[in-house]
């Protein structure tokens, strides 16, 4: 029996004539007169009104237990927003167990309240209903995974966090050690070696909730910390990690939703770049790249005699966007690295106007017309550049012209396979890993391994593969390297030397000489999965205790500086230049 007999939220018109006792904080109080108040006493279910005749000096965010009996509201008095807005309890008697003093911010729901003042005082906000239902979806999805993971036969394994760095493209954290002076440790980016050597120790089937450190600027879908499902399993192919995890993700969907998600869909990367400009598209809505270098291939107009030219039609575009919101579209593809924008409006019949029309043939603005499937009254936005460009810019101004807010147009998720192996080369020709550098190369591109060179690098593809949710990356994954010639090849091509690589994943390297099983696995944002099933446009929403944009925590006051005498004691002493 604990010091309550029920949940504020849970009363209703069944529970009348029975005597509660539910605890909580006032919400609000309204007195009538001298001897008679209303409560709303508030918990994480929600709200019951008390009717006290009392005097009594309570005010809101006192902590008290009343104990009364259920009874039906007055006719005419119920209250529909309320889940127990039929009942009230009356013939109350009130404990007060804690006083408050006033919150520093109206505590009602989504009162526009300054970040840091929120997070200053976190726990004022946490007994906000939206941030109760927000972590109770993480816990619920927590549980699913769980769940799924287990019921798969994974086994959770939980890696160290004071470690040697990860090779996964960031900042590391690091931490100064007190017993090795001049030493440090570094937090983990992800437990990737760590479940590596799982798969060498045999576990065959790893996974854990992990929490991963990157030192990278803050945005609303990234902090320093954050928690991954990550997941490791020997013997297995691409397709049965895309299987195992699409289980977990279609349960912790089903846990929140009710509803069970279809089969998640694949397209290559390739094909992602060319339809839709991105490697996380936002598959809810359409528009995607049409090509149409063809047509321009023998054309006089100068701005079309390039590599590429793509566009994306707007329905109903021309009646939408006036010369104002052109110009303004066009200065942010010029941002975003493009010469110009292309624009045509679409008249009766498919007839286009549009400052280029004059340069093309009669030919060139029908074809155009035709492969943009063009009516009355739409837009159609045209770039031509490099093909990297052209798909870059209209993916961008695709998801400026029609992206959902957050929260609408359902759950798209995508997995994306067939990553490049190397993302970009350096002015020196060697190439940088798209991932990291235990990703297998797809075996059909294993050959170019030893022949490519330059910009040949960028089309080996890998057996790399990404989760996208609604435009959001959720999550990477690859098939493992277990070969050393192969992966002593990719670390030579990384123009990683032997000693560095010895250095950094020495004992990685070591232990694949004692048999290696081939492994694949996979890691999945866990803030980033909640805050789109919350409807949430920031991570921070769905974290209890995150930080603000700049990294700071002001409810702590973390970072704060080290006194001299914990400094010494790790053999620190800062620089002049930045005390
Ligand atoms: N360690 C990778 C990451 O954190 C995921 C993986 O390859 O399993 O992105």
């Amino acid at each position: 029996m604990t010091m309550r007999t029920h949940y504020c939220g849970e009363l209703r018109s069944s529970d009348i004539d029975s005597t509660v006792t539910v605890c909580g904080w006032v919400d609000t109080r309204r007195v009538h007169s001298e001897h008679l108040a209303f409560i709303d006493l508030r918990d994480h279910t929600g709200i019951i009104q008390c009717v006290v005749d009392e005097k009594l000096d309570l005010r809101s965010e006192f902590v008290v237990s009343i104990t009364g009996t259920v009874r039906s509201r007055f006719e005419g008095k119920s209250n529909e927003k309320l889940s127990t807005g039929e009942v009230e309890l009356g013939d109350c008697s009130v404990e007060l167990l804690s006083s408050a003093e006033p919150p520093p911010f109206p505590m009602h729901e989504r009162s526009d309240v300054d970040e840091n003042i929120r997070l200053r005082h976190r726990y004022l906000d946490l007994r906000k209903t939206r941030m109760q239902k927000n972590l109770r979806i993480r816990a619920k999805v927590n549980s699913a995974i769980r769940k799924a993971m287990e019921k798969q036969g994974f086994v959770e394994i939980e890696t160290p966090m004071l470690i040697a760095s990860t090779p996964e493209g960031a900042r590391d954290f690091v931490v100064p050690s007190r017993l090795h002076p001049t030493n440090f440790y570094a937090l983990p980016q992800s437990p990737q070696i760590f479940k590596q050597l799982c798969m060498v120790g045999g576990i065959d089937r790893y996974y854990q909730i992990a929490r991963c450190l990157r030192d990278e600027d803050l945005r609303a879908d990234r902090q320093f910390e954050f928690m991954q499902l990550d997941m490791e399993a020997s013997f297995v192919t691409q397709e049965d990690v895309l299987s195992f995890v699409s289980e977990a993700i279609k349960d912790s969907v089903e846990s929140i939703t009710g509803e069970r998600p279809g089969k998640i869909p694949t397209m290559t990367w390739h094909d992602a770049m060319e339809r839709f400009g991105s490697d996380k598209p936002d598959t809810r809505f359409g528009m995607e790249l049409i090509e149409l270098s063809d047509i321009f291939q023998d054309t006089e107009a100068n701005v079309f005699k390039v590599d590429c030219v793509k566009g994306i039609l707007y329905p109903k575009g021309a009646e939408i966007l006036g010369r104002n919101a052109i110009d303004s579209l066009t200065e942010k593809c010029q941002n975003w690295g493009a010469k110009g924008l292309a624009w045509f409006r679409v008249g009766e019949n498919s007839s286009l106007e549009g400052a280029l029309t004059k340069f093309m043939s009669d030919k060139e603005i029908e074809q155009l017309a035709s492969s943009m499937g063009a009516d009355a009254g739409d837009m159609v936005f045209v770039i031509a550049d490099q093909r990297r460009t052209v798909n870059h810019i209209l993916g961008l101004l695709r998801l400026e012209l029609a992206r959902p807010p957050v929260g609408e147009g359902g759950l798209n998720f995508l997995w994306i396979t067939e990553f490049p192996l190397f993302e970009s080369v350096t002015d020196s020709g060697e190439p940088i890993p798209a991932h990291h550098p235990f990703t297998m190369p797809h075996p059909e591109d294993l050959g170019m391994l030893d022949t490519a060179s330059g910009a040949e690098y960028l089309s080996i593809r890998s057996q790399a593969y990404d989760l996208v949710l609604n435009g959001w990356e959720l999550g990477s994954g690859s098939v493992r390297i277990h070969k050393k010639d192969i992966q002593a090849k990719i670390f030579n091509m990384l123009g990683i030397q032997d000693e560095e690589a010895e250095q950094k994943f020495g004992f990685l390297l070591d232990a694949f000489k004692y048999g290696a099983p081939p492994h694949a696995g996979f890691a999945f944002g866990i803030d980033r999965l909640v805050a789109l099933l919350a409807g949430e446009e920031n991570i921070r929403e769905v974290i209890a205790f995150p930080k603000t944009q700049s990294g700071s925590d002001p409810l702590t006051n973390a970072p704060t500086p080290l006194d001299s005498t914990h400094l010494e004691e790790l053999g620190l002493r800062l620089s002049p230049d930045t005390t």
